[in-house]
């Protein structure tokens, strides 16, 4: 019999469960608790050991672990590989900030959307991940942070996977977070990273939820789009723009968009201009990521001075911008790189 997996559940939810169990309702509210302060069974102090035994033999209440971790010498940033109670990996990544601590977390094992830069994408997608999985992410960090008396604080859904493709366990994630007695991490301090599934956009931004919405653009133009991002042949830039827009309204928040410099495809100062006049007027951001070089991919990055002329050429149009300061460049901080790095002795499904 698989074992029921209450991570993902609501507070209702696994009193519901409790119950069904043979256990009085309040024992639900001490569980949940339990959970997201990332305890496992043997450490749910209030509960009968004979009760703990019972809820082991048919429940997991921490689905991820860590498998193993990288810390940068360089500024602290941690890289998780987390184990799933199937032997599948994902990957996540530590960045401490002046306001805080952000997990940059994983929602598929693998990806299908199979953008020509990306690391992720390379064997197509294995899984998507649960809400409980992706809430247990945090929980094994805020586990290895303990001891630095530290909590993640911040939230991004950027590492591998496409949140808007595995849409109902991400909301399911994302409502779990605000949870009365749960882990209790605003919305305003998560980020959601598309590469651009335009109903889904819709439907993200009827749900109301104060997330910062991201989308990985890349491109000025279609044409160009289309070169390293397969999505591009379904939605047009037009079609992603229009569908930000209604999301900067019913929201209140503005849209990033992702832009990674890659030598002779969307560096220049023409694509820089062009992205201007493609996004004037817009109450969004620009974060300008170098190009992580990935071994697989033959696409390479570009120099200091063509990052600052395009920088140059943003600002000078008045569209805010920002190059994303580059972390952990010591422990192979891109995209999909260090779970590749052991894919081959572990299971897929
Ligand atoms: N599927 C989502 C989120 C995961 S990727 C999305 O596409 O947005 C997170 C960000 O890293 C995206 O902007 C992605 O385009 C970018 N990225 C992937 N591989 C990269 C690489 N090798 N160098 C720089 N950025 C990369």
């Amino acid at each position: 019999m698989e074992k029921t997996e209450l991570a993902g559940m609501t507070q209702e939810e696994i009193t519901g469960w409790v119950r069904e169990q043979g256990f009085p309702a309040f024992r639900g509210k001490q569980i949940f608790e339990w959970i997201h302060r990332g305890a496992d069974f043997d450490g749910m102090t209030n509960l009968s050991l004979e009760m703990r035994e019972k809820l082991k033999s048919c429940a997991v209440a921490q689905s991820v672990s860590i498998r193993l971790h990288r810390k940068s010498e360089l500024d602290g940033t941690v890289k998780f590989l987390f184990e799933l109670t199937d032997g599948n990996c994902v990957e996540g990544v530590l960045m401490r900030y002046r306001y805080g601590v952000s997990l940059c977390i994983s929602t598929q094992v693998g990806c299908r959307m199979g953008c020509r830069f990306c690391a992720s994408t390379l064997e197509g997608r294995v899984r998507d991940l649960t809400a409980g999985e992706m809430l247990g992410e945090i929980l094994a960090a805020n586990r290895f942070l303990e001891e630095e008396k530290e909590k993640v604080s911040h939230v991004v859904l950027m590492g591998s996977g496409e949140p808007l493709d595995n849409y109902e366990q991400v909301i399911r994630f994302l409502k779990l977070l605000r949870e009365e007695n749960g882990i209790r991490i605003s919305l305003r301090n998560v980020s959601l990273s598309t590469c651009g599934i335009v109903p889904r956009m819709y439907d993200l931004a009827r749900e109301k939820l104060p997330v910062t919405l991201c989308v990985s653009l890349h491109a000025p133009n279609d044409e160009i789009r289309k070169k390293t991002m397969p999505v591009a042949n379904t939605w047009s830039i037009k079609e992603i723009l229009e569908a930000c827009r209604y999301y900067i309204r019913e929201t209140g928040r503005r849209v990033i968009f992702e832009y990674a410099l890659v030598d002779g495809l969307n560096a220049g100062t023409a694509e820089a201009s062009a992205l201007a006049e493609l996004l004037r007027g817009m109450q969004c951001h620009v974060n300008l990521i170098p190009l992580n070089e990935v071994k697989e991919r033959n696409l390479k990055g570009v120099s200091e001075d063509t990052v600052r002329a395009f920088m140059r050429i943003l600002e000078d149009r008045r569209i805010s911008v920002t190059r994303r300061r580059e972390m952990g460049d010591d422990i192979e901080g891109a995209c999909g790189q260090l779970r590749r790095t052991v894919i081959n002795t572990q299971p897929t499904a």
